[in-house]
């Protein structure tokens, strides 16, 4: 059973995990995507902020990396908000693929239902589907969502932009595959760069973990007290990051670590404890499966350390105190 999670343990073992995997030298940066090969790897950061908004950092926590894949999450949450549940259970699915992340063979065995919106077929499905008129309005209402959630105006990194644009074939691909499948619901390249978009969204550590403890306090911005999602939405966003956030490495994390998570190629993992608090990571160098290997390494130390795998008979006995 771990420590009690009082601030002072939390930020004890906060600076111990992020003491204990700094030098760590395993894994490689993302390199598909060649602006985020360059990104420093020895950058290294790693906070927790509890639902009622105590922080907790240790590291590089203020300087920003693209969200990448993580904010498919958010997206996610504005197409709950938007168009219900059941239509995105319908129309892209709630289930693990099995298979790699941008899979276009899972898209093509399943008559091009994309079956989870954190694959990337999903995610580009997720994103055409919220109500608007332009693709111009339909990144404002996703830009409002991740803003909403950070509880600060998240901007988009122009040089990552650029270079993702430069470089989403495979992506462009995956959604005229859904466009002739009819499982895309706007325009096929302006779904891809509204969602390659959304992925050159940069943040902080800080942010991150802000952005989490959202959703542990279930959809209410703990800093500035503003509604970022409906609160009986929150437990599906969970649920989907719990099967299907870190890749096709999400039944090992559960294993392991017992935690929703959500991983991006950025280098970035956020994890939540529903009702208690969130952890957000971030280090660039990624395992084989795409997820950063010191942020994984963290989060399972804090997740050991705090007693917070959910599927233990213990996870929820000590909530966070003052
Ligand atoms: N923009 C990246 C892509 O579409 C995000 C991938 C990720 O973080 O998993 O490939």
């Amino acid at each position: 059973m771990g420590a009690p999670t009082t601030p002072a343990t939390i930020r004890a073992a906060t600076t111990e995990a992020h003491q204990r995997f700094q030098d760590l030298k395993e894994g490689q940066n993302a390199s598909y995507i060649p602006v985020l090969a360059r990104v420093q790897p020895e950058r290294f950061g790693l906070v927790v902020i509890t639902a009622d908004g105590q922080a907790a950092e240790a590291g590089d926590t203020r300087s920003e990396f693209a969200i990448e894949s993580i904010s498919k999450v958010f997206t996610l949450a504005r197409v709950l908000d938007e168009v219900g549940a059941e239509v995105l259970q319908k129309k892209v699915g709630d289930n693990p693929t099995g298979e790699s992340f941008a899979s276009v063979h899972a898209l093509v065995v399943h008559d091009g239902k994309p079956l989870n919106p954190f694959v990337n077929a999903g995610a580009i499905a997720t994103v055409s589907l919220i109500p608007a008129d332009s693709a111009a309005r339909r990144w404002e209402k996703i830009h409002e969502t991740v803003c909403a959630f950070a509880g600060r105006k998240l901007e988009v990194m122009d040089e990552v932009y650029r270079s993702e644009s430069a470089t989403n074939q495979h992506n462009r691909a995956l959604a005229w595959l859904l466009d002739s499948s009819h499982t895309l619901y706007s325009d096929p390249m302006e779904a891809t760069d509204v969602y390659t978009r959304q992925c050159s969204v940069g943040l902080t550590t800080y942010d991150l973990a802000v952005m989490g403890a959202t959703l542990a306090a279930g959809g209410i911005n703990p800093l500035t007290r503003q509604r970022a999602v409906k609160a009986e939405h929150v437990p599906r966003i969970l649920a989907e990051m719990t099967m299907s956030g870190l890749y096709d490495n999400t039944g090992t994390w559960q294993y392991e670590v017992g935690l929703p998570a959500k991983s991006g190629v950025g280098g970035g993992i956020l994890a939540v404890v529903p009702g208690r608090l969130a952890i957000a990571a971030f280090s660039p160098p990624l395992d084989r499966f795409g997820n950063s290997v010191r942020s994984q390494r963290a989060i399972r130390h804090l997740s050991e350390a705090l007693g917070l795998n959910l599927f233990a008979a213990t996870a929820g006995a000590s909530p966070p105190t003052r």
